[in-house]
């Protein structure tokens, strides 16, 4: 299919609301780690999310560049031609991405989805995240305002964070006195500003404990309830057409009754990076391991031009990110709910 379109993905979040399921968006940094997603979103027939970190596109468009909105720029023209030869619907997003870094990474990605439409061809990304949770919740609230007018013009979706998801993402660490919980009253502020202004949907990371990374049992305590109290009091303040669409950040190494907890309250979208990376370099490591006299040239031996060829443990990584792809479609019940 092709990469989703505005209508298109404004269904896939309807349904995901109505049917208390979440899409995977999964991070990825290349055509291969993008080509596992769309595999596996296949073979669980789910519907999902690409998305691309600042550091993922700086990565993407070669390591000599670094220009993190010309590698997303790759990445989703790769997804916009690839996509159509599986049977299930993507949406591309681009991920955290704070204040300072907006004119280097989403704006001119907004540019060229502009450009695009001016050509009367699709939009290059469904939705774009400002993680604006480090700053005071006024000037956090100021420049998601002013960005989802912007947005709304072109039909994209805007997602915000409120409260700090704990841990380390692309080398940005959060602060042990992070607001690792977001309160209700934070969240209400989120729709008082944000539902003035017509457009699109916006999606909303609201920190519940939750931290980037996977830590060992008992390291992180999770209160999805905290998503429930903000529902309520949204509701109760704007009426039931304000519920909030949440993201569910650093959903690696979540407990399944945590995730299952989350969706219950309105988790559409949850993002999962560190898992998609170890399965991707557990498969690698184990084709070094197992092929260590291929994939080297040992003792004046010549190695296995078949073992060191790098798509031999590149395809085996594919599958095994798919594998995990598949996994997270699963717990997250979007697995057969794919949109005809
Ligand atoms: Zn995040």
């Amino acid at each position: 299919m092709p990469v989703a379109d505005y209508t298109t993905y404004c269904r896939m979040l309807d349904r995901a609301r109505a049917g208390q399921f979440a899409y995977p968006a999964v991070n990825v940094t290349s055509l291969t780690t993008a080509n596992a997603v769309l595999r596996g979103l296949a073979e669980s027939r789910s519907d999902g999310i690409i998305q691309v970190s600042t550091g993922g596109g700086a990565f993407a468009s070669g390591t000599a560049v670094k220009d993190m909105a010309l590698g997303a720029i790759s990445i989703a023209e790769h997804v916009h031609r690839a996509a159509e030869r599986y049977p299930i619907h993507v949406a591309l997003h681009t991920d955290h991405c704070q204040a300072d870094k907006l004119d280097a990474f989403v704006i001119p990605l907004v540019e060229e989805t502009e450009r695009r439409r001016a050509a009367g061809r699709p939009n290059l990304f469904n939705g774009h995240m400002f993680d604006g949770s480090a700053l005071p919740l006024k000037d956090n609230l100021d420049i998601a305002a002013r960005l989802r007018e912007r947005f709304s013009a072109s039909d994209l979706v805007l997602e915000v964070e409120v409260g700090v998801v704990g841990g380390e993402e692309d080398g940005v660490h959060a602060s042990a006195a992070a607001k690792l919980y977001t309160t209700p009253e934070d969240t209400l502020a989120v729709a008082q500003r944000l539902n003035a202004i017509p457009g699109p949907p916006y999606l909303l990371a609201a920190t519940f404990g939750n931290v980037h990374g996977v830590y060992k049992p008992g390291h992180v305590t999770l209160k999805p309830s905290i998503l429930k109290d903000c529902q309520q009091a949204v509701v109760k303040a704007f009426g039931p057409a304000a519920r909030f669409s949440f993201v569910f950040h650093g959903g690696s190494g979540s407990d399944l009754r945590d995730i299952r907890e989350a969706l219950d309250y309105g988790v559409v979208k949850m993002n999962v990076d560190t898992d998609m990376q170890y399965a991707f370099t557990r498969a690698v490591a184990a084709h070094c391991f197992t092929h260590y006299d291929g994939v080297l040239r040992v003792d004046g031996e010549i190695g296995d031009k078949k073992a060191y060829d790098p798509r031999a443990y590149l395809a085996r990584a594919e599958q095994a990110m798919a594998d995990r792809v598949k996994r997270a479609a699963t717990e997250l019940r979007s697995a057969g709910m794919a949109l005809g």
